[in-house]
C-alpha cells in the first residue's frame, strides 16, 4: 500500500494525471500479477534488458517458459501522451533479440513524428505472455460522480468497443460477486473451455477484480483505471497493460 502511494505521489510531482505502463508496479503492489518488465531509456539498456527478461524466463521460474518464443520480447513506447499505443505503432510484439536496438529507435521514432512534443519516459520492454492459451479480457474502473467507483469486468483486447460484453459492479467487490461478474458475461464459455480450449484458472481472475477493486477503494484520487489486456490463462491472470487517470 505504501509502495501504491509512493507511485501516485510520484506522478502527481510529474504533473501528470495520466499513467501507463509505468504503473506497472502499482498493480504489483497489490498483488495483481504482471509479466516481467523494464522501462529503459536508452538503446543499449532496451537491449541489456531483454537479455535479462529472457534469461530470467529461460531458467525456468515455475512458469511454463518452453512456451516462450525464441527470446522474443514485447516492446511498447512509454508516454503520458500516447494513451493508445498500438493505434501510433508503439507496440511492437514478438521481437528477436537481434531487433531489440533497432525497434528502440523505431518505437521511439514513430512516437515523435506522431507528436513532436509528446513527452516520453522510455520504452517498456516486457516478457511475451502466451495468447494463444489465453483470453483477453479486460478489467477496469470507472468513478461514477453518482454511485461511486464502478468496477467492471469484461471480453478484452481489441474486442472490447466492437462486442461490449462487459458487466459491472460497485467496489469492493465480494468473491461472489466477482464469479458472478465471469458469469454474466457472453463470452464465458471462452473462459471455461469452449471448443476443446483448456478452461482458464477463473480463481485468479476472481482474485485481480478483487484486488482491483481494493486499490481503487483505498486510493480515491485513482478516478479511472483499465487493464486491458488481463490475459487469464489456464495458469493464471496477468495484468499486460494498464492506464489509469487520477485526480
Ligand atoms: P495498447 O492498448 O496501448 O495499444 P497494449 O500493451 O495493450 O497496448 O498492447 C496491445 C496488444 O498487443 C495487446 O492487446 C496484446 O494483444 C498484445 N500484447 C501486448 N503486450 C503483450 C505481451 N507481453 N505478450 C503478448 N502480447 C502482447
Ligand atoms: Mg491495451
Amino acid at each position: 500500500r505504501e509502495a501504491a502511494r509512493e507511485i501516485l505521489e510520484s506522478a502527481a510531482r510529474r504533473d501528470t494525471n495520466r499513467l501507463g505502463v509505468e504503473a506497472m508496479g502499482l498493480l504489483d503492489a497489490y498483488g495483481i500479477p504482471t509479466p516481467d518488465g523494464e522501462i529503459v531509456d536508452a538503446r543499449a539498456d532496451a537491449v541489456e534488458a531483454a537479455e535479462r527478461i529472457v534469461g530470467a524466463s529461460g531458467e525456468g521460474d515455475g512458469d511454463d517458459a518452453d512456451d516462450d518464443g525464441d527470446g522474443e520480447v514485447v516492446m511498447k513506447i512509454v508516454s503520458p501522451d500516447i494513451l493508445h499505443k498500438s493505434d501510433i505503432g508503439g507496440v511492437a510484439v514478438g521481437v528477436p533479440p537481434e531487433e531489440v536496438g533497432d525497434t528502440y529507435e523505431d518505437l521511439v521514432t514513430r512516437a515523435r513524428s506522431y507528436q513532436p512534443d509528446a513527452t516520453i519516459l522510455g520504452v517498456q520492454v516486457q516478457e511475451m505472455v502466451d495468447l494463444d492459451s489465453g483470453v483477453e479480457t479486460i478489467a477496469g474502473m470507472n468513478r461514477d460522480p453518482q454511485f461511486g467507483p464502478l468496477v467492471l469486468f469484461g471480453l478484452g483486447g481489441i474486442f472490447v468497443e466492437v462486442l461490449e460484453d462487459t458487466t459491472l459492479r460497485l467496489a469492493p467487490v465480494s468473491e461472489a460477486s466477482a464469479r458472478e461478474m465471469i458469469d454474466e458475461i457472453d463470452a464465458a464459455p471462452l473462459l471455461r473451455g469452449a471448443r476443446g480450449r483448456d478452461p482458464v484458472d477463473e480463481g485468479s481472475v476472481v482474485e485481480t477484480i478483487q484486488r482491483l477493486s481494493q486499490l481503487v477503494t483505498d486510493f480515491p484520487a485513482i478516478v479511472e483505471l483499465d487493464i486491458n489486456p488481463l490475459v487469464a490463462t489456464p495458469d493464471g491472470a496477468q495484468a499486460v497493460d494498464v492506464r489509469l487517470t487520477i485526480d
